[in-house]
């Protein structure tokens, strides 16, 4: 799933330092002359791609960011010291444009990459400079160049490593607000009623992965409406589906049913996108009685066969730090096979194209329930069905 993280942010170079009013005195040579030295370069701030960020959100709350000005020059035409340049560490995809002009500065797409954002100011001249043959005791300075200011928007493009599925009511949206420590601000998403909640969720310093949850996914479509799996295709690109069911779910149905219903949902929407992990996820433990728990978790976990089966409560905690870090070392470990294995990148690659064929199939299939959506969409003026293929479809956000 891609999302926009953003992130706007002030730089501002640094001042060069002034130049010095010096002349030379020495013990019998009169007349010694001018030696003021120019004042030191202002610092530059510099962004350079970090291969270890994944989110710009420590940015958002770092919005001022200034380089040190460089040092005044002083006698004997020594130059001032130029000032430290500030380097600003970015995820590696990160885009700059600035802000006022709106034009792209560039793109970071590569580890190690930098970008000078803002130039430091030149040093101001110190007398020296200003010797002629007609003046040759000159007192003439000048301060120091302001260093370049600007205001950036920073822009990601975020790919959701672990999607949430699951029957309305699962616990969803509760497990993503108990683990994430903020949410991106979301924008080129297709629909306008419908926000998908995205979390950044920390698994100790600097690992981090990215979990989204749609709302309305799969509801509507297990009921038969056939809606929700057009969000389906949201997921197809992330890394892990995490498979949500209440324990005891509060109408009474059974678990092993309702996770098969929202399998076979996946099933006949997509073949390939059932190759990816599914972890089973029970919920709300805190609810279930504890006599009913051992034999609903057997037979979950008999229905579950080789997927690896979690029972948390975000309510109390409960199981919820177990879950991240087995999430997170699985992301890493796949993050780590595509960078050092060609046939890891080859077969993500591939699975990446089939759930991309299936989306198409899909959505081709829906061709003519989709038209008549639209009839009823464009009484309303503020929708806009021209050039979205989804927008027509109207959701409620849960
Ligand atoms: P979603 O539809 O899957 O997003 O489900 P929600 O996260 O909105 O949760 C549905 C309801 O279950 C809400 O009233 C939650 O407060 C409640 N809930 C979610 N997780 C737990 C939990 O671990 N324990 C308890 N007791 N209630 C929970
Ligand atoms: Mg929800």
């Amino acid at each position: 799933m891609l999302f926009v993280d953003e992130a706007t942010i002030q730089v501002e170079a640094g001042r060069g330092g002034k130049g010095a009013c010096s002349f030379r005195r020495e013990k019998y040579i009169p007349l010694g002359g001018p030696d003021g030295g120019n004042g030191g370069h202002g610092g530059d701030v510099v962004l350079q791609a970090d291969a270890a960020l994944n989110t710009l959100i420590d940015l958002r709350y770092q919005p001022h960011n200034r380089a040190q000005s460089g040092e005044g020059g002083r006698g004997k035409n020594m130059t001032g010291r130029g000032g430290e340049g500030l380097l600003i560490k970015v995820p590696v995809g990160t885009t700059i444009v600035d802000e006022e002009t709106l034009e792209t500065l560039g793109d970071l797409a590569v580890a190690g990459e930098r970008l000078i954002v803002a130039k430091g100011g030149d040093g101001g001249f110190g007398n020296t400079h200003y010797k002629s043959s007609t003046n040759r005791a000159p007192r003439r300075t000048t301060p120091g160049f302001p260093g370049e200011a600007r205001h950036l928007r920073l822009q990601l493009k975020v790919l959701a490593d672990v999607g949430l599925l699951g029957m309305p009511n699962a616990g969803k949206s509760t497990l993503l607000a108990r683990v994430s420590a903020s949410r991106p601000k979301i924008a080129d998403y297709p629909f306008t009623t419908l926000t998908p909640n995205l979390g950044v969720v920390r698994a100790g310093g600097q690992r981090s992965f990215v979990m989204a949850d749609i709302p309305g996914l799969i509801e509507g479509a297990a009921g038969g409406a056939g809606l929700g799996t057009q969000f389906l295709r949201h997921l197809a690109r992330c890394r892990v589906l995490l498979h949500l069911a209440e324990i005891q779910p509060l109408d009474g149905s059974n678990p092993v049913a309702n996770i098969a219903a929202i399998d076979a949902e996946v099933a006949a929407y997509s073949g390939a996108l059932l190759q990816r992990p599914r972890w089973v996820v029970l919920t709300k433990s805190d609810l279930a009685a504890k006599d009913a728990l051992g034999d609903v978790v057997a037979a979950v976990r008999a229905a579950a066969g080789q997927r690896p089966l979690f029972v948390i409560s975000a309510a109390t905690g409960d199981g919820v730090d177990a879950l991240i870090a087995a999430l997170m070392g699985q992301i890493e470990q796949h993050r780590a096979d595509l960078l050092s294995s060609p046939e890891h990148l080859a077969q993500e690659t591939l699975l990446q194209t089939q759930i991309g064929d299936d989306v198409l199939r899909q959505s081709l299939l829906r061709r003519p329930q989709r038209r008549i959506e639209r009839s009823t969409a464009a009484a309303d003026p503020s929708s806009n069905s021209d050039d979205d293929e989804d927008i027509d479809v109207v959701f409620r956000d849960d």
